[in-house]
Order: structure tokens, then C-alpha cells, then sequence
């Protein structure tokens, strides 16, 4: 199988490539490094079935090869990333999905896109069914990300009933593991950071607003389960075990042994105050759950950042 990955040198990208050379895949990467970082794949870059190409996909890209699937992972994912690059963020959701639907549509390549819980906004109902149309501020700070998802599941689905192309709209919610960048201001990475050097750990508001939390390997059994499956509405692909932000600061405090303070920041405008994956659609149709434990997931987390970043 040849298949093409977009954003491939990011968090989530790299641990899909892995996972699919390790199912037989030969593999082209595509990434403008972003927020990505070639680090996440020079253990790959030497296999025989990985190429890499550093490319912005908001522009066309010209692969003469076969391809049997594409995952759609590019755009920046972490709201400090995107609020840095809102342009960039809106362009890649939008002429990047397009570009690289047409791909799929001169390949008859399945395509799957890394769509998010953000569509569902700051949600009214808890936890969030596939069926919920969410309730997103579409000016907010935070809308150049969900509304450009939005557009790309829009797109996607327009692609699917207008030509026919197989696809496929992966949900994915808080996922966290190895090789997220120690500064990119997600909770996981700030908390593991500021726990280890005992530095204070910032929660924003009074850390009561909650989240729901996926090993990366769980994440990636489903996003490969969802590609190989034929239902092409959306998944959630999640952790439905919802904690609060001061519970999984807590878990990090104690499973690092440090004695930061927390202090308590301005919570964003428009943060979500409540998040959790119905994952009932993933489990009778995938039939996927995840498997890894928040201590377990947190603890191999800790292990890899004391080895890597600090
Ligand atoms: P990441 O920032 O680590 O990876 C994104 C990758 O896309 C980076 O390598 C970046 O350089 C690349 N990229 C961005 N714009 C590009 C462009 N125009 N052309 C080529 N490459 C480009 O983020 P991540 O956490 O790995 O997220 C990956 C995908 O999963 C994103 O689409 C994100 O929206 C989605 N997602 C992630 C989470 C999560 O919790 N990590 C949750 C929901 C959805
Ligand atoms: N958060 C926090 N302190 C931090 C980073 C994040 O309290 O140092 C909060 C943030 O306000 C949000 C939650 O943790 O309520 C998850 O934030 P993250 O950026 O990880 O993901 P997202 O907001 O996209 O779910």
C-alpha cells in the first residue's frame, strides 16, 4: 500500500508514519516543518519505504506516483501554535484540505482528515455524540481553527457526495504522548514541563473546566481503524474518561514528585469548559476503545521528556 501522509513530521504524523511502516506502507511525508520538526522522523527518514518532502500543501504538489491513501494531518493543533499562525492555520484547513482532496480524487485515493472535538466548540451537552452540531463563536480567537475544520469536514463531505471519493472524518480529541513539542502550551507538555524543573504550574481559570485525555498509541489504533474501515461520516476518536484540569495537574504534581506551586491564570476567551468524547459510534463500528490508563500514559510521557527535552 502507498499511501501519503500530510503533516507527518508533526506530534500525531510521526507516530502514524511509524505505525504505518510498520504495517507495510510505503510512505511519502509531506510537511513545511511549521510546527513539525524533522527530529520527530530521522529514525525514519533512513527506512527504504519512507521519503520525505518538505512542501506547503496550501500550494500544489506534484506526486506522479500511485497512492492507495492519503491521512490528512497538517495544521498547527496547539492553541498557543495557532494563535500564532492564524493565517496559516485557516489556509491549511482550507486550500490545503482542498488541494489535497483533488489528490485523492486523481488517485481514487481513500482520504482521511484529522478533523477535532473543536467543531463542537464550547459544547452544551456533555459528553459530545457525533450527531451534536456544536456551538462555536465563529469571530472568537479560536475560530481560525474550528471553523477552518469545519470548512475541511464541509469539503470533505462535498468531495465524497459530489465524486464519489472514499472518505473518511476522524474526530480526535486531547491526545498527548512522546514527542509533543516541550513549549507548545498544551496542558500535558506545560504541567510535565513546570513539574519537573518545580517551576509554578499554571492553571488557567480555576481549573475546574475539563478535558478528556488519549495516549497517542490508543489515538493511532483508531485513526488506522477508521481509515480501514468503510464508514465515512464522522468518528470520535477519543478518551471518554473525563477529568477536571486541576485533577490532571494534580496526577503530574504527584507522579513527578515536585513541589510546584499551582498558580492560577486568565482563563482564554472562549476556552471550553467542558469536553468528552461519545464514543460509542468508534466502538460498534471500529470496534476500538482505548486501553492505556492516564498513569500510564502520563508516566511514559514523564519517562520520554526526562530523557529528551529537560
Ligand atoms: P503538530 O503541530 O505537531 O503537527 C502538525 C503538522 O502539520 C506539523 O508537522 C506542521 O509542520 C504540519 N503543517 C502545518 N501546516 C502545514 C502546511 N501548510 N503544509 C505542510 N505541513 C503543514 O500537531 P498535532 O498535535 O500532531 O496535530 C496533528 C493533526 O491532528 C492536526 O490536523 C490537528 O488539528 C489534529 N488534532 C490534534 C489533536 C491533539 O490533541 N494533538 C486534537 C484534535 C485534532
Ligand atoms: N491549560 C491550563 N494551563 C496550561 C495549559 C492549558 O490550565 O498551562 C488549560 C486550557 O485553558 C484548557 C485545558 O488546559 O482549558 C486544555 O488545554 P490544551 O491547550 O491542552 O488543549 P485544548 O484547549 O485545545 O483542549
Amino acid at each position: 500500500m502507498k499511501c501519503l501522509v500530510t503533516g507527518g513530521a508533526g506530534f500525531i504524523g510521526s507516530h502514524l508514519c511509524e505505525h504505518l511502516l510498520q504495517n507495510n506502507y510505503q510512505i511519502t511525508c509531506v510537511d513545511n516543518l511549521i510546527t513539525g520538526s524533522l527530529r520527530n522522523i530521522n529514525h525514519l527518514v533512513k527506512h527504504d519505504h519512507f521519503t520525505f518532502i518538505n512542501h506547503n500543501i496550501t500550494t500544489p504538489l506534484s506526486h506522479p506516483e500511485p497512492l492507495d491513501e492519503i491521512y490528512h494531518f497538517a495544521s498547527p493543533a496547539s492553541p498557543v501554535d495557532y494563535y500564532k499562525y492564524p493565517i496559516e492555520t485557516l489556509r491549511v484547513g482550507s486550500i490545503g484540505t482542498e488541494e489535497m482532496l483533488n489528490l485523492a480524487l486523481q488517485k481514487k485515493a481513500r482520504f482521511l482528515l484529522a478533523s477535532t472535538s473543536e467543531v463542537y466548540g464550547d459544547p452544551e451537552i456533555n459528553p459530545q455524540p457525533e450527531e451534536y452540531w456544536g456551538h462555536v463563536n465563529p469571530i472568537g480567537p479560536r475560530s481560525i481553527y474550528d471553523e477552518a475544520k469545519r470548512y475541511a469536514e464541509a469539503c470533505t463531505m462535498a468531495y465524497h457526495r459530489k465524486y464519489h471519493i472514499n472518505t473518511r472524518i476522524a474526530r480526535i480529541f486531547n491526545t498527548y504522548g512522546p514527542r509533543m513539542k516541550e513549549d507548545d502550551g498544551r496542558a500535558v507538555p506545560n504541567f510535565i514541563k513546570q513539574a519537573l524543573t518545580n517551576t509554578p504550574i499554571t492553571i488557567y481559570g480555576n481549573g475546574k473546566q475539563t478535558r478528556s485525555f488519549c495516549y497517542i498509541t490508543d489515538e493511532i489504533h483508531g485513526l488506522y481503524a477508521l481509515m480501514q474501515s468503510n464508514y465515512h461520516l464522522p468518528v470520535n476518536i477519543g478518551n471518554p474518561e473525563e477529568r477536571t484540569i486541576l485533577d490532571l495537574a494534580t496526577i503530574i504534581k504527584e507522579m513527578c514528585h515536585s513541589k510546584s506551586p499551582f498558580i492560577f491564570k486568565d482563563l482564554p476567551t472562549d476556552d471550553p469548559k467542558q469536553r468528552k468524547p461519545d464514543i460509542t459510534k468508534a466502538k460498534e463500528i471500529l470496534n476500538w476503545e482505548p486501553k492505556i490508563s492516564i498513569h500510564d500514559g502520563i508516566q511514559k510521557t514523564i519517562t520520554w521528556f526526562s530523557q529528551n527535552n529537560l
